[in-house]
């Protein structure tokens, strides 16, 4: 803990000097041992109950003035410690509004990396329990994306979101940023009167003259789920307790899009129990946004790619939902914890899917992504921590965020449904449901997983399940629950018979003499397979299976006749660039490869592009040059693990 001890100089530029106040008390504080090693907060000592935040959101400087207001449960601590990164910090005061007085503070120096930032500490007395921090955000608050006019769909109005996951929230408010501590919380935010504000918490559905809203999250939440946007939007409702918000030029397609979600929201209901969240809405952001989906409570936050236009990627939506159950419900304690958000989502998910598409359908959904896990695995297995592929990891100075792969969504997944499969559905559900009930509202850990496992359906059941394999181990355990679909192995066949020259996708035209009346006519008769004929999920089984150095004659028949290059399903874009990348015919669609690198900065479709390009020499300066006119549309955390990818890949 030799980082906590003392203050260093440069730190001072982040500090408006005259609210600097170092006493020799300050610089004694204790810091007790603490269960997440991604947080500086001696939550075991004090901890925040209520948060309320005071923001006014600046435009034109791109920076949030705020007012962190932390009602505290104070168990004596003679210090209060929070995390900041990237914010510059006015004052600390120590009382209610309008009672309060300065208090003395001290900023730690940044940590190594810069991953975890600062310890903002805060000398107490043992009756204190209101702390309110004064601040501002910074360029370097990373959960902030600022997006100019021209990101966005209108192209004449601003807009701001935020990325609290996993500790970015301390880039852009003063707090305890460890999932294990559950608050509330309410703000008053202050926009410009033609923008509106939206935040995981309950929402107004128009803009008011002053630009001035509230907002209150009753429920407690960890803080990574605090979330904020700021744009010109507007609000179609779905029911009474659903809806979507959007700028206005996307809403009827994002109203077309997302339809299922009463459906989904009662499937949802009929599996685990009642939704807790009283409403539930969806926020469309423009492309920049990182992931595919944020399960900010209330409002999940999502990639404008879901908009396919054919409501082919409606499992993202599926499975942002189930995290109102898995993760927002019941939450991980620490990131080394993600699968406990993440496995159980994704299964859950695949259950809301198979309820409303069927079996067959949930099952290809299922299988992609085992396709995916075994290449994580591989991938994860060469590096340099091959440890990463338990699903209880430990990320002890490491960025959270390394967690973020297959292993914690998709082996998690597998995990629960090997287990549903050797226990029987019934039993899992009953299971499942229970430590929904058990847990929410609370946060979990592995260790507590684990005992409620074994009491509450192995030992009570009578079964033997090596779950330690799956939990503690590295790779994936032998009894894995294995899949199969005929719809999927029909699709590797046609791709075998297209490299083979057995199928090709041109028509193929036959005459055929039939008798009509007394007279006989000669009947034109046209077979061809068509995009149509299939589901995208099956395409993309068709793509992956091709030979990665297929002939370029071949690439061409199939971007006349399918038209891959020019589809609007970012799935499938993404598999047929890096098919293109790889056999040398990014040459040739250069230039819609170029136009869905400049538009989208969902990082799961960025990634394996940008790697296939460089990682060809052909094509490597391509991408280089792609990244340098783009990067700046990215999030920062999209445009950050582009960058490594490139040094990586020198
Ligand atoms: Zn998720």
């Amino acid at each position: 803990m030799k980082h906590l001890l003392y203050i260093v100089s440069v730190i001072l530029l982040l500090i408006s000097c005259d609210s600097l106040h170092a006493t020799k008390k300050g610089t004694q504080a204790s810091i007790s041992t603490k269960a997440d090693v991604h947080s500086y907060a001696n939550l075991s000592e004090i901890s925040t109950k209520h948060l309320h935040l005071e923001l006014d959101v600046n435009f034109e400087n791109r920076t949030i003035y705020g007012v962190a207001r932390h009602e505290m449960r104070n168990k004596g601590a003679d210090t209060a410690i929070f995390d900041i990164n990237g914010l510059m910090i006015q004052k600390v005061t120590i009382g209610q509004k309008g009672s309060e007085e300065e208090a003395d503070m001290f900023i730690d120096k940044m940590d190594k990396d810069s991953v975890l930032g600062q310890a903002l500490m805060v000398p107490i007395k043992k009756d204190t329990k209101f702390v309110n921090i004064y601040y501002q955000t910074t360029e370097r608050s990373d959960a902030l994306d600022w997006l100019d006019t021209n990101l966005t769909s209108s192209k004449t109005k601003p807009f701001l979101y935020t990325q609290g996951q996993a500790i970015l929230t301390r880039t852009w408010i003063p707090l305890q940023d460890s999932p294990s501590n559950r608050i509330t919380y309410s703000a008053d935010v202050k926009v410009p009167n033609d923008l509106l504000a939206v935040m995981s918490a309950k929402n107004p559905i128009q803009k008011n003259k002053e630009g001035l809203y509230h907002f209150e999250m009753k429920k407690p939440i960890p803080a990574y789920l605090i979330a904020l946007a700021v744009g010109d939007l507007e609000y179609h409702a779905f029911s009474s307790n659903s809806g979507v918000y959007s700028e206005p030029e996307l809403l009827s397609s994002c109203a077309y899009e997302f339809d299922a979600i009463p459906k989904m929201i009662s499937a949802a209901e009929k599996l685990y129990g009642p939704y807790q969240w009283e409403q539930y809405d969806i926020l469309v952001l423009p492309y920049s946004f990182p992931f595919g989906g944020m399960e900010n409570p209330m409002l999940t936050f999502a990639n404008p790619t879901l908009l396919a236009g054919d409501k082919s990627l409606v499992s993202v939506i599926a499975h942002e939902l189930a995290h109102s159950w898995s993760g927002n419900l019941v939450t991980n304690r620490t990131w080394n914890d993600f699968w406990l958000n993440e496995g159980f989502t994704v299964y859950f998910e695949q259950r809301i899917m198979e309820s409303i598409y069927g079996k067959e359908v949930a099952d290809i959904l299922a299988l992609i992504e085992y396709d995916e896990l075994k290449d994580e695995l591989t991938r994860i297995k060469a590096s340099k921590n091959p440890e990463d592929s338990k699903l209880h990891l430990a990320l002890e100075g490491r960025n959270p965020d390394d967690g973020m792969t297959d292993i914690a969504y998709v082996k998690g997944a597998f995990f629960l449904k090997t287990l549903e499969n050797e226990v029987g559905r019934s039993k899992f559900d009953a299971f499942l449901k229970k430590y929904f009930e058990t847990f929410q509202f609370k946060t979990v850990d592995t260790k507590q997983f684990v005992r409620f496992l074994k009491k509450n359906l192995l030992t009570k059941e009578h079964e033997d399940f090596d779950y330690q394999s799956w939990i503690y181990a590295e790779g994936l355990p032998d009894n894995c629950l294995q899949l199969h679909s005929t719809r999927l192995d029909q699709m590797e066949k046609l791709a075998d018979d297209f490299t083979h020259n057995k199928v090709s996708f041109a028509p193929k035209i036959t005459y055929k003499w039939k008798k009509v009346g007394k007279r006989r006519k000669k009947i034109k008769n046209v077979e061809q397979i068509k995009f149509q004929d299939h589901i995208v999920q099956e395409w993309q089984t068709f793509i992956r299976r091709l030979p990665r150095n297929l002939p370029q004659a071949k690439m061409r028949e199939i971007d006349r006749y399918l038209r891959f290059s020019y589809s609007g399903n970012s799935e499938l874009l993404t598999e047929w660039f890096i098919l293109s990348a790889n056999c040398g015919y990014a040459s040739t669609n250069k230039q819609q490869i170029t136009a869905f690198l400049s538009k989208v900065g969902r990082r799961k479709y960025l990634m394996p592009i940008y790697e296939a390009l460089l990682l060809n020499k052909a094509s490597r300066p391509m991408a280089i040059s792609i990244f340098s006119q783009s990067k700046d549309h990215y999030h920062a955390v999209s445009r950050k693990s582009v960058e490594a990818l490139i040094r990586e890949t020198k």
